[in-house]
């Protein structure tokens, strides 16, 4: 117990839990982290001169406008820089929207389940979170969440794809719902996993952005561009929006080092995309080899698979721990595991098998024949 007078509020506040760190070694081989949707590969040589070149310099505060990064990215979706917004990865991008949109008595809507950091967000802010259940086939329920909103309703989050579950919504199921909702809430479109969707009409949040006056979308340099470690994200928003979030951001939130990296990673576009077609195709043999193993899993658009296992959550992810695969599990509900390199992969698809042996296999979700 402590007797400071600490915000009330935050006691019924989760913290943010970490993918699991791995260890080296599990009893047969080495361990993969597979459990917070890294990129495998490390970073490109001409990101990491391009940081090297930096660092004699950081004793000095990075440009707080970061006038070169948002720069390159207006150029790159021929946005203006007043529709750029940076942040320390786009969870700092997700808060602002948060904290410039919503605050007590205020709601935040999503889907659920989805990316663990919302609800988290959403008290930090003051808000309360609305969750939508995902429908059978662990996709938006877009008819539901148009039909939650409520005149509190400050902000809605659509994760497309979705994390956990890689499942997408459409382009025209998109405009159908933001024709639905009412034009002065906020949507944002977190598109953290937006190069490895390859669904046939697949939105485009920058397009919607566009198209809708109150669509902001979220984008991260985490996952295609494989820079985690660094912290840079951004949201292309509607001018009144992106300067209200300005006002909330940490101030020089985002490091000279991660300003540059990111630079760097958009020059480098085409080569990083190399790597994204090397993992989407790691994904559709993963995906294919489960399946030719027995397990019915829904089709993934992101750089992870989701296994809805269900009661056999927390039973699963610990014999997987036990064959050196690391994931993210959600008691009840099902695991994550991520596409990573060639070797992790496989090891995921052999250790999948020692599921089915163990008699884990999802019920009705997911046979193993
Ligand atoms: C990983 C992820 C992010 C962003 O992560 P940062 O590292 O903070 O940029 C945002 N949204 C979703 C859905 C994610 O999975």
């Amino acid at each position: 117990m402590t007797d400071l007078r600490l915000r009330p509020d935050l006691d019924a506040l989760p913290s943010y839990r970490q993918g699991k760190a791995a260890p080296t070694e599990a009893a047969d081989g080495p361990v993969f982290k597979l459990s917070s949707n890294e990129n495998p590969y490390p970073a490109l040589p001409s990101v990491a001169t391009a940081i090297a070149d930096l660092l004699s310099g950081i004793n000095r505060y990075p440009d707080s406008s970061a006038a070169d990064l948002s720069g390159a990215i207006a150029a790159r979706y021929g946005v203006d820089t007043s529709n750029v917004v940076l942040g320390s990865g786009s969870v700092e991008i997700v808060s602002q929207l948060m904290r410039a949109t919503a605050g007590p008595g205020d709601e935040v809507l999503f889907a659920w389940r989805s990316f663990e950091a919302y609800p988290m967000l959403v008290r930090a802010a003051g808000a309360e979170s609305v969750h939508v259940p995902l429908t059978a086939e662990h996709r938006h329920d877009l008819d539901a969440m148009a039909a939650a909103i409520t005149d509190r309703t400050r902000l809605i989050i659509v994760c497309n794809p979705n994390n956990p579950t890689g499942t997408t919504v459409s382009n025209a199921e998109l405009v159908r719902f933001l024709d639905r909702v009412p034009s002065d809430i906020v949507v944002v479109i977190d598109e953290a996993y937006q190069h490895f969707n390859e669904q046939e009409d697949a939105p485009t949040g920058v397009e919607l952005f566009r198209r809708y006056p109150n669509v902001a979308v979220a984008h991260t340099f985490s996952k295609a561009y494989g820079l985690a470690g660094i912290r840079v994200g951004y949201a292309i928003a509607p001018e009144p929006l992106a300067q209200a979030m300005r006002k909330v951001a940490l101030p020089f939130g985002v490091t000279s080092l991660a300003q540059r990296a990111a630079t760097a990673s958009l020059e480098a576009e085409a080569e990083l995309q190399v790597r994204v077609d090397a993992l989407i195709a790691e994904r559709a043999r993963v995906l294919g080899a489960l399946t030719a193993g027995g397990w019915r899993l829904p089709e993934s658009q992101g750089n992870f698979i989701w296994f809805p296992l269900g009661d056999d959550t927390a039973a699963a992810a610990e014999i997987l721990e036990r064959h050196g695969i690391l994931v993210r599990p959600f008691p009840g509900e099902g695991l994550r595991a991520t596409i990573g390199e060639v070797e992790a992969n496989d090891r995921l698809v052999a250790a999948a098998g020692e599921l089915a042996a163990a008699g884990i296999t999802g019920g009705l979700v997911a046979v193993a024949v």
